[in-house]
């Protein structure tokens, strides 16, 4: 063994002392050198072992005790390099089948421990490897070597490079992954050294420029070749600047590869200084190809949908919205007015030019979609062109990108130009809502805004007036002006009450002469007392309707929310209930709602139900009233006037019937009944009676209306029984003459024709003139009663009697006074030379028994 500082064997290396004295001088410096090597192979790392040629150990030093774990004693024992090294595989040192040592050694190895080495093992020994790695048990890794000795011996030496081996394996590692990794993102490094003028490739640009190693060593000289001509100048000029300024560049460029491809790189580049110089390059280069012809392909579609869609007419718009930049096709301009030069492209330009009515329903409308709330953005808005006028756009839109966190990126949409619809829109919505002569709101907008005041006035506790009103005898200008000046009556009346109100009032036109008018937050009843006198005056002023002058005046009917009611329906009925009043009671007037008309308008109702079963069970009877020839006293002509006898309710007026039958389209059937009564018992008294007894009877304007056909059943049936028409006398009312278009004149002549007489009854309370008269044929003129109630000497009414009865003559028509009850009003009528009186006088309406019996009386 060699210990650190002595031989451990010295007489194995060094022959005894010798007594010559030069070879005593050689002894010493044999000795010292020997010292040296002793010194020298103590103090170094490597563990050494010395086989002399006797094949046996005869020098090793401390380390390598240390390494082999070996113990002294074994070593100093000498063995064999046979014995050592099959010590060491059966103590396990190579491990199982040598493997812990290096596979080119393993042969040699186990070769040695078996002692397979033939008997020239030296020999044998020198055909072993030179070097070889092995791993110890205690997971170090040794390097051995063999040098042979030109003695015949062998010096091996042992070296612990476990911390090399390590190094190594993580350097090569390492290597690795940044070539793994860069293939993987297609990224490779290129680095100049400025100062040696060589260029180096990583593995990664060598396979995007579709070249190796093997095949082409990069050189300043020639790396040039592989820019595409048009990045040339770029790469020159980030170059030039990055040695300059020493400022990184980031470029995207396009290469030609070895077998002429054409790739994109992305690069960015620095440089390195030392000492104040540049010393290298460091480049990274990007394969982008794959993304730079997604991006083209995408540009492609982009331009195709967006020319597709331009070519729809719709405008495009394009916002980036992280940056506000907007990007309009020509069309989305064009729309507006607009050059491509003369707007900016910003989100803002469009947004100021936004109606400020519309702005924050489309802030709304977009903030939702950015958010993610809705699928599209959808928003209709006004936008003002270049020439100032407005224009009503759809916009729709779509957020195309957002970033990780969901934040929108970029939205594109569209503008299409919905001008015209909106007013389509517009119109259809004024013509559902308006009415088209007077401008006014209609029944269905007067019923929106009354439930939004109904609504207001419940959270206010507010009052409110509804007023229906009805301008009286429209019918007659309409009738006798024509049409046209109608229209003109109902648009300045219109205007009229629309003056009377304020604006927040609303005023409808409900159809035909009709109008409502809401009143909310009413202050005090004086007020809607001024406000309905004021419509009841302006109504009655004179209407000029272009060269006609025209007198009309209109009946209201009133009812209060929420008095009267607070539902829209039944304020309705309530308002046309009064009106139904006003109008009853002589029109020009108002007439407010009351539980009492609520009661009446019940009882009509009820009323309307029992007519029907009335007339089936017979509830109906006719009394005669006679009309009496004034100058001679011999009546010859009686009225039949008919009466019903109510199961529950007793005698009912047909004052209060007849027009409840009259609506409900009754009154046909009445008449025809009270009709074929009449005649037989015409036919009975012209036989009874006086040969030619005449018995009116009255008949509705509706009548007429309803069915013209019951005229010709009416004289049928006059054949069939055998009576003459001049058996019968019809009543008819003024306002009848009037309705030109109800072909009532036909009818009229119709009777007439048949010998039938026609009487106009109630004369003087209506509006027709005598000399209108002459056109229909009228026999006989029946004064009103209000005429004759008030007829005394010297009187106006008796004046307007007498000249009614001298005009009636004139005209070829007989006059019968109605309501004659005392001898004084009989007289002043005979001596006005009143043809014909009816009344209490005389006798009241009677049954045909009583009246029988009443004639016979004045017979005897
Ligand atoms: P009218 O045709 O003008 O009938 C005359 C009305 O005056 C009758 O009322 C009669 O009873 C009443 N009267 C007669 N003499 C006097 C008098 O001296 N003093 C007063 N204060 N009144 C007198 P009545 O029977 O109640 O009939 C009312 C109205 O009902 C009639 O007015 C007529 O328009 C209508 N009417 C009656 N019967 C019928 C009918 O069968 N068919 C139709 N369509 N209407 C009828
Ligand atoms: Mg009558
Ligand atoms: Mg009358």
């Amino acid at each position: 063994m060699i210990d650190d500082a002595s031989l451990a064997s010295e007489n194995e290396f060094l022959p005894a002392m010798p007594d010559d004295v030069n070879l005593r001088a050689l002894y010493a410096d044999l000795t010292e050198k020997t010292a040296l090597l002793q010194t020298t192979l103590g103090s170094i790392s490597q563990g050494i072992l010395m086989i002399g040629v006797d094949g046996r150990v005869n020098t090793y030093n401390k380390k390598v005790c240390e390494l082999l774990d070996l113990p002294e004693s074994a070593l100093m024992l000498r063995p064999t390099l046979q014995e050592l090294t099959l010590f060491q595989l059966n103590r396990g040192d190579f491990g199982p089948d040598a493997c812990l040592v290096e596979p080119g050694a393993r042969h040699y190895v186990r070769a040695v421990s078996n002692g397979e080495v033939p008997g020239d093992y030296l020999k044998a020994m020198k055909t072993g490897p030179a070097s070889y790695l092995r791993t110890t048990r205690a997971g170090r890794v040794l390097e051995v070597k063999t040098q042979n000795l030109p003695s015949g011996g062998m010096v091996r030496t042992f070296a612990d490079v476990t911390d090399y081996v390590q190094a190594e394996q993580a350097r090569a590692r390492l290597h690795m992954l940044l070539e793994a990794t860069q293939s993987m993102a297609r990224v490779g490094g290129w680095e100049v050294d400025t100062v040696n003028d060589r260029v180096f490739w990583t593995d990664e640009v060598y396979r995007m420029l579709d070249t190796s190693p093997q095949e082409y060593t990069p050189t300043t000289a020639t790396t040039g070749h592989f820019f595409a001509p048009e990045s040339v100048p770029k790469v020159n000029a980030a170059i030039k600047y990055l040695m300059d300024q020493g400022k990184p560049h980031d470029l995207e460029l396009e290469m030609i590869t070895a077998t002429g491809r054409r790739i994109w790189v992305h690069t960015k580049a620095m440089v390195t200084h030392e000492q104040g110089q540049v010393v290298k390059r460091t480049s990274v280069l990007q394969d982008i190809t794959e993304r730079k012809l997604a991006d083209a392909e995408l540009r492609e579609t982009e331009a195709r949908w967006k020319l597709a869609l331009d070519s729809t007419g719709d405008g495009v718009w394009d916002w980036n919205i992280a940056s506000g930049v907007e990007i309009f096709s020509t069309r989305f301009l064009e729309m507006y007015g607009f050059e491509e030069s003369e707007i900016t492209n910003r989100v803002e330009e469009f947004d100021a030019r936004t109606h400020p009515d519309d702005r924050e329903q489309l802030q709304k409308d977009r903030q939702a979609h950015l958010a993610g709330l809705t699928p599209t953005y959808i928003n209709e808005h006004r936008i003002q062109c270049k020439d100032g006028s407005w224009k009503w756009i759809l916009s729709r839109g779509m957020v195309i990108s957002r970033d990780a966190q969901g934040k929108p990126l970029r939205m594109i949409g569209t503008h299409t130009d919905i001008t015209s619809r909106k007013h389509s829109e517009a119109l259809v919505w004024q013509q559902a809502n308006f009415d088209a002569l007077t401008g006014l709101p209609n029944r269905r907008m007067l019923r929106d805004r009354l439930e939004q005041d109904i609504k207001k006035s419940r959270r206010e506790s507010l009052q409110l007036a509804i007023l229906f009103i009805d301008l009286d005898h429209f019918k007659e200008v309409n009738d006798t002006l024509g049409h046209n000046k109608g229209d003109l009556l109902l648009i300045e009346a219109a205007r009229r009450i629309r003056a009377c109100v304020r604006e927040s009032d609303t005023v409808a036109r409900m159809g035909g002469d009709e109008f409502t008018v809401v009143l909310p937050e009413l202050p005090d009843a004086g007020s809607l007392e001024r406000i309905i006198q004021g419509i009841l005056s302006a109504m009655g002023a004179l209407f000029q309707l272009d060269n006609e002058q025209v007198f009309v005046s209109a009946s209201i009917g009133i009812t209060m929310y929420p008095e009267d009611a607070t539902e829209v329906e039944s304020l309705f009925k309530n308002a046309d209930q009064a009106l139904y009043v006003a109008k009853a009671a002589g029109r020009n007037r108002f007439s407010f709602f009351t539980p009492a008309l609520q009661h009446a308008a019940q009882t009509r109702v009820r009323l309307t139900g029992d007519l029907r079963t009335g007339l089936a069970q017979a509830q109906f009877l006719l009394v005669y009233q006679p009309i009496v020839e004034l100058r001679t006293g011999a009546i010859y002509k009686a009225e039949a006037l008919i009466r019903w006898l109510h199961p529950t309710h007793g005698l009912i007026s047909p004052a209060v019937f007849i027009p409840i039958a009259e609506t409900s389209g009754l009154i046909t059937e009445i008449g025809n009944w009270v009709f074929l009564n009449v005649a037989s018992q015409a036919k009975d008294w012209r036989k009874s009676l006086h040969p030619n007894f005449q018995i009116s009877i009255n008949k509705s304007p509706v009548q007429f209306h309803r069915d013209g056909a019951t005229c010709k059943q009416w004289l049928d049936h006059l054949q069939a029984l055998g009576l003459p028409g001049a058996g019968i006398a019809v009543e008819i009312t003024e306002g009848l003459l009037l309705d030109a278009n109800l072909g009532v004149s036909p009818q009229l002549r119709e009777l007439h024709d048949a010998g039938i007489q026609v009487s106009l009854d109630d004369f003087g309370t209506g509006y027709s003139s005598l000399s209108y008269l002459q056109k229909f044929e009228i026999d006989y003129i029946k004064i009103d009663q209000s005429f004759v109630r008030h007829l005394i000497p010297g009187s106006t009414n008796l004046a307007l009697c007498k000249a009614i009865i001298v005009m009636a003559h004139e005209l070829g028509m007989k006059v019968i006074a109605e309501g004659i009850e005392t001898p004084g009003q009989r007289d002043l009528l005979a001596a006005a030379g009143c043809d014909f009186g009816q009344g209490y006088l005389f006798a009241r309406p009677m049954p045909a028994k009583d009246f029988e019996a009443f004639m016979a009386q004045r017979t005897h």
